[in-house]
């Protein structure tokens, strides 16, 4: 299937490992030309080179933290008018909400919600006078079903939820859409690093643990970033532009809802 999006140009941001890599490895296969970043710079150099020897395509690596406005004009700067924004940054810690104090809810929701709404302020007028732009922000199944050790992601996503789903309708007129990819339970560095600290709390292997909870997912499996860049890349295709607004679960039906 063509997209249709072959020679757009895209940022992705906080890319070089993770979902954020599966969607920029998505994009390029399709003639994106990409914009990646992450804060160390050696790994997301050597992201930006495997995906150039894959693809084909242009690929700039821009070393900044994305949840500053330093990192965010440094990736602007490499990528002025994108055809395609990709939100996504470290989800925030898991823990007891008695432990997280002013600074720390500052921090969830600077980079889970005021830096995807930045990004997007400044690239959607261009997207509008261009009459083509897609955004997808990476939130996660805690906007739908909230996880308890996860309290800062709930609150914090949220938000950007309710911005989302008003802004959404007011530019899709436009062609310019922006939906949002809710993972589940994936195979990333993120997700067996909170696993593992889980495990330790309830004194078992990561293995073990990690078992069990692939049991609780209807699919009986964790998501790979490949099958995750995969619908990225659709919600990025031409043919999106009735696709408005939208919180799509890719949880592999771990999330127990009929809607
Ligand atoms: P990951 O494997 O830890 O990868 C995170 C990526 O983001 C890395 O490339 C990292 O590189 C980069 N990054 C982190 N903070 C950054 C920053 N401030 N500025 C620029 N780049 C940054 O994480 P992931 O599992 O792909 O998760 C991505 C997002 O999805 C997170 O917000 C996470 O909470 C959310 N999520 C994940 C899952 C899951 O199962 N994996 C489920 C629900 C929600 P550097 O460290 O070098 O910066």
């Amino acid at each position: 299937m063509d997209l249709g999006i072959r020679g757009k140009k895209a940022i992705i941001c906080a890319s070089s490992q993770g979902l954020g890599r599966g969607c920029a490895q998505a994009l390029a296969r399709e003639g994106v030309e990409l914009v990646i970043n992450g804060r160390t710079a050696a790994a997301l150099e050597a992201t930006a080179e495997a995906i150039r020897r894959e693809a084909g395509v242009k690929v700039v690596a821009v070393a900044a933290d994305i949840t500053t406005s330093e990192g965010r004009a440094a990736v602007l700067a490499a990528c002025p008018e994108p055809d395609i924004l990709v939100n996504n940054a470290g989800g925030p810690p898991i823990g007891d909400f008695r432990d997280w104090d002013e600074a720390a809810w500052m921090k969830a929701v600077n980079g889970n919600m005021i830096t995807p709404i930045m990004l997007i302020k400044s690239v959607i007028d261009g997207m509008i006078e261009r009459r083509f732009g897609r955004i997808v922000n990476i939130t996660s199944r805690s906007v739908k079903a909230p996880l308890a050790h996860l309290g800062l992601s709930n609150g914090a996503r949220a938000g950007l939820t309710g911005f989302i789903a008003g802004l959404a309708r007011q530019v899709a007129r436009h062609n310019v859409v922006i939906n949002n990819l809710l993972p589940g339970p994936f195979a990333t560095d993120r997700q067996i690093d909170g696993l593992t600290k889980l495990a330790a709390k309830a004194g078992q292997s990561y293995e073990s643990f990690a078992k069990a909870r692939m049991t609780e997912v209807p699919a009986g499996r964790f998501g790979t970033p490949e099958e995750f860049g995969r619908a990225c890349a659709f919600l990025c295709s031409a043919d999106a532009g009735f696709i408005v607004g939208q919180n799509l679960l890719i949880d592999g039906g771990a999330v127990n809802v009929t809607f």
